[in-house]
């Protein structure tokens, strides 16, 4: 069967019916790269910067990011490489950044813990910049956003990196923008945010677990999580539709994305733009190549009329074994 999956790897992922699906990866460390590179990835949909960050004894510099960085856009250039700003806090710790907190999900993370030491935000952007210096396939997203004014203030310092290094006289090229769509606040607003930036890219890890306010590590609770829910499912279904309006790319990189079951309802919705881990590329292409969107369509809007995760989740599992 590994084998057969094998052979999937060189094939464009389409549909029966002939639409291109896009298949990214998520990656985090360089051994990704080499692996989604072997399965066909047509691009990085998401770089956890944090990764990197959380495998060092204190801040990379500058420089040493660069590096880091450019080994990520060299090993893709020229296809698309999406490095997210740096994403700790939550269940994400650096050693020598301590957050002590009640409740780290709902606390200092992600863009939050950046805009307050901009020093931090600055010289990731910076190094990212410079790391793309030629080639021209950076793609800069960010997390954790809840409000305009944060991504407004993102932007901002963005904006600055990127007139330092010009008045320094690093040759520059303006990297595409986009953010997260995780935090259930800016679903509600995604038509302000889809007119602000260059691409969306809805994380449903995050989303699953803000929405039905159920811890995504916990294993106690661990049956509740389930982003088959319909509250989820509706949510998706608004984001990609006020996102088409706009005219907005919008893409998905939780782990729903990379189960065939997720990616089936998730195309089906109108997502033509997936990113997973490089271990579920082939398995999902795969699936995609053996359905017909019409068929993806109808079986999206009938789970979009269920009630229950669970019978969703086993409707959309029967529908795929039966189609073969
Ligand atoms: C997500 O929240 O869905 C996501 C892709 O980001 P992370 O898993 O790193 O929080
Ligand atoms: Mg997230």
């Amino acid at each position: 069967f590994e084998a057969e999956l094998e052979t999937q790897k060189d094939l464009p992922c389409t549909t029966l019916d002939g639409t291109d699906i896009s298949l990214m990866v998520n990656t985090g460390l360089l051994t990704d790269v080499y692996r989604s590179l072997d399965r066909g990835a047509e691009g990085v949909g998401l770089y956890r910067t944090e990764v990197s960050f959380m495998m060092q004894e204190r801040f990379p510099s500058e420089a040493e990011q660069t590096v880091i960085y450019r080994q990520q856009l060299e090993a893709f250039a020229p296809r698309p490489v999406t490095m997210r700003t740096l994403d700790i806090g939550g269940d994400k710790a650096l050693p020598y950044f301590p957050i002590e907190e009640e409740n780290p999900f709902l606390g200092w993370r992600g863009i939050r813990v950046t805009l307050d030491h901009p020093e931090i935000f600055l010289v990731q952007i910076r190094a990212m910049i410079r790391a793309s210096e030629g080639l021209d396939n950076l793609r800069i997203m960010l997390p954790m956003i809840t409000s305009v004014s944060e991504l407004d203030e993102a932007l901002h310092l963005v904006y600055r990196a990127l007139f330092e290094l010009q008045e320094e006289n690093v040759p520059v090229t303006m990297p595409e923008i986009g953010m997260m769509i995780e935090v259930p606040a800016t679903v509600y607003q995604t038509r302000a945010y889809a007119s602000r930036v260059d691409f969306l890219s809805v994380g449903s890890n995050d989303l699953t677990q803000y929405l039905l306010a159920v811890d995504r590590n916990n294993p106690r609770v661990a049956g509740l999580y389930s982003s088959f829910h319909p509250a989820v499912l509706t949510a998706l279904k608004y984001i990609v539709d006020v996102a088409a309006e706009e005219g907005t790319p919008v893409s998905i990189c939780g782990e729903m994305a990379g189960d065939p079951a997720g990616a089936v309802v998730l195309v089906g919705l109108g997502y033509d733009t997936l990113s997973m881990n490089s271990a579920s590329l082939l398995r999902v292409k795969s699936m995609l190549r053996e359905i017909d969107m019409t068929w993806a369509r109808d079986l999206a809007a009938e789970v979009l009329t269920l009630e229950d995760p669970l019978v969703i989740k086993s409707t959309v599992e029967l529908a795929l074994k039966d189609a073969g």
